[in-house]
Parts: C-alpha cells; sequence; structure tokens
C-alpha cells in the first residue's frame, strides 16, 4: 500500500497495520512482548531491536507516509535527532546546521559535540547560498528545519539537498512543523526526514515519539547505532501512536485550515502588528512554501502593537493554554523569550528577530469562531 495506489487518508488509517488472524479484530492486535523464540538464527526480535511486530507494523506506515524506504521509531524526538547526527558523524567530522533550531537540537549540538571531537557552523540565516558558505573540507552533513521555530521561515528544501548531493553530503530535515501531511522532504531530494511525533503523528499531547525515514541503505547505518544508544519506543506506546496517526491527515488539514483564516483575522487586526504564517502573502517566503508544501502547517506567531502587554494578553485567554508543548488538537500559546528560547541572550533573540513581546500559537481543531471570541474577550482585558 503506497502513494501510487492511496490517498493520504487511507495510508494513514491502514498502511502498515496488522492483521488480527485469531479474531478478526478491526485494529492492529498489540504484541508487548520482550522475548521471543527464535525462528531461525538469524532473527533474534527484541524491542531494542526495533523488530517487534508493533514497531515494524508502524515503521512501514510511517516510511510509506514520507515516501521512504524504511522508518526506525523512536522514544522521543531527540531520540531521533541525536541518533541520526551521530550515526553520520564522526570524531573530527564537521556538520552544518541552519541558524533557527529548535531548542533542544541546538542543546545537544552546543552542550555535547565537543566532548566527541564533532565541529558544527550555523548559518547566519535561511538562504541556500547560506549553508554551501559553511561548508568546508570535513563536512560531513547538513542539516535543516523548515517551517523553523517561532518566525515560520521556510528553507528551500530542494536548494538545499542539491548542495548536499553536490559535495557528497547527508542532508537531514527536522519535518516535525510541517508533519507527513503537509510536506515530504525525500521527494524534494532530502537523506534523512526526522520527526518529534510528540507533536503532529501524536497529536493528543500525550505521546512522546521520534521517528526517523530515509532509504534502506541510511536506515541500515542509522540501526548499528541506534540499537546501541537504546532509543527504541515500547510497543504500548507504538501501537498508541499507531492509532493517533490515523487521524493525522483529518487533524492537521483541519489544523491547517484553521490557522490560515486565524492569521488573515489577525493580520488584519488592529491590536495586532505583524503576523508571521507561511500561508500568508505577507511572509516574505509565502511564494516558497506554496512550491514545497501541500498546506501550510498549524503554527504561526504574532506581536501585539505597541502598548498591549502580551503577557497580559496570554493570561486572559481562557480556551487557548498557555504550554510548552505544540501540535495538539487543543490550542496553546507560549512566549518564545520567556520560554522555548528564554535560554538566549536578549542580543541573540534580537539577531533571529525574536522579539519580548512575540507569541508562537499552535492553531487546534477547536472552532474557528470559539477561537476568535477568546482571543477578542483576551484583548479587551488588556486594552481596559
Ligand atoms: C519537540 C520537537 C523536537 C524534540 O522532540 P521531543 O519529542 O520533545 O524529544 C524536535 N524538533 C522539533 C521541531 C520539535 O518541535
Amino acid at each position: 500500500m503506497d502513494h501510487k495506489s492511496h490517498g493520504l487518508n487511507t495510508l494513514c488509517t491502514h498502511a502498515g497495520e496488522l492483521e488480527d488472524s485469531v479474531y478478526k479484530g478491526a485494529v492492529s492486535p498489540l504484541y508487548m512482548s520482550t522475548s521471543y523464540a527464535f525462528e531461525d538464527v538469524e532473527v533474534k526480535r527484541y524491542p531494542r531491536y526495533f523488530n517487534t511486530p508493533n514497531q515494524v507494523a508502524l515503521a512501514k506506515k510511517i516510511a510509506t507516509l514520507e515516501y521512504g524506504e524504511e522508518a526506525l521509531i523512536f522514544g522521543s524526538g531527540m531520540a531521533a535527532v541525536s541518533t541520526a547526527l551521530m550515526a553520520f558523524l564522526h570524531k573530527g567530522d564537521h556538520v552544518v546546521f541552519q541558524n533557527t533550531l529548535y531548542g533542544g537540537t541546538s542543546n545537544l549540538v552546543v552542550e555535547e559535540f565537543d566532548k566527541f571531537g564533532i565541529e558544527y557552523s550555523f548559518t547566519v540565516d535561511c538562504k541556500p547560498a547560506s549553508f554551501e558558505a559553511e561548508i568546508k573540507e570535513n563536512t560531513k552533513v547538513i542539516y535543516i528545519e523548515t517551517p523553523s521555530n517561532p518566525l515560520l521561515t521556510i528553507t528551500d528544501v530542494q536548494a538545499v539537498a542539491g548542495i548536499a548531493k553536490k559535495h557528497n553530503l547527508v542532508s537531514m530535515i527536522d519535518n516535525t512543523f510541517a508533519s507527513p501531511v503537509n510536506q515530504n522532504p525525500i521527494k524534494l531530494g532530502i537523506d534523512i526526514v526526522i520527526h518529534s511525533a510528540t507533536k503532529y503523528m501524536g497529536g493528543h499531547s500525550d505521546i512522546l515519539a521520534g521517528a526517523l525515514i530515509s532509504s534502506k541503505e541510511h536506515m541500515d547505518t542509522i540501526f548499528q547505532l541506534a540499537k546501541n544508544f537504546g532509543g527504541s519506543l515500547s510497543d504500548y506506546t507504538v501501537w498508541l501512536l499507531e492509532r493517533s496517526i490515523k487521524t493525522m491527515g483529518l487533524r492537521v488539514k483541519a489544523q491547517n485550515k484553521n490557522a490560515g483564516k486565524l492569521a488573515k483575522y489577525l493580520e488584519n487586526h488592529p491590536d495586532v502588528a505583524r503576523v508571521y504564517y507561511p500561508g500568508l502573502e505577507s511572509h516574505p517566503d509565502h511564494e516558497l512554501a506554496k512550491e514545497q508544501m501541500k498546506g501550510f502547517g498549524g503554527m504561526l506567531s504574532f506581536e501585539l502593537r505597541d502598548g498591549l502587554d502580551a503577557d497580559i494578553f496570554q493570561k486572559k485567554l481562557k480556551l487557548i493554554k498557555s504550554s510548552m508543548s505544540l501540535a495538539g488538537v487543543e490550542s496553546t500559546i507560549l512566549s518564545p523569550s520567556k520560554t522555548s528560547h528564554g535560554l538566549l541572550t536578549p542580543e541573540e533573540r534580537e539577531k533571529q528577530g525574536i522579539k519580548d513581546g512575540l507569541l508562537r500559537f499552535s492553531v487546534g481543531i477547536e472552532e474557528k469562531k470559539d477561537l476568535i471570541a477568546d482571543i477578542e474577550q483576551a484583548l479587551k482585558e488588556v486594552r481596559a
């Protein structure tokens, strides 16, 4: 079952599913065993080897959705990120990172890479030429993240993948913000796709998981390290994640639609100074986003006009909860300068264009009119 024979929601629902041959149940049976009798000398089935029935089934679903040959599922997004990087970087190697990275990823790089003797550079911006400018003789990997957090900057995936190929480097993308519903980087030439499945794949703010998708050859390299690092996901959570992904297409399309409408509403609001959403024509990367994405996603950011306190606004919201995470069916909001980017100096934030009053809004599936009513009542309180 693949994209040639079936559409997105069919694949989300059925790709990879296990057949219940005993009871003919509607869903994949859950196999919790950590110990399996030897079938032959070759197959050693064990959860840390990523090869239990449920792990293999879900990996097939995720690989199919991302147009990859194979996938592995991890205990967190960061387990996936760190395993992907460490699988292709050795002592003395160099890696080029996009300047705007998920906080956990930049912590991994800045706090850990020195002790493994791995060199790294960050680009000055997200333009393809800025990635090429950082390539050195010992560069092995280029790593991008688009749309980026929190300003939803768009990196030209095809152009960067082309640069990686030209210089014989492995290209990696954190595709979490887009989800496989909105962006399929392997089709744009990227080697390895990374997901924090905690976000849109899980979608209900109750699962921590990660995934890597690539060719069989690259996944073999990753597996050799992954089984030693031990970051696999428990079968029960694998089974829950399979259930979540069945509705991913429906959820993410609803979130795209809500976010698009809210972005327009906020952009036209006299109390809002600026909105960052790749679906808006005013977004500097709108055309690029249109080319490489199938939908613009459920994430947006905005700044209130001068004189309106973003902290108070956030506190006065009732339906939209202040929360660290994102991509759930429930709408959430946070202040990047106080949370995800709170460890940066004010100068570093300024350089990245992150104002203190910026709010990052993860749009859920609630009714648009209820979300707008909540924003209106909170603005009224702030103006008072
Ligand atoms: C959340 C997130 C991660 C890390 O995932 P965890 O599941 O929290 O380990 C990585 N990249 C992006 C873009 C994220 O949003």
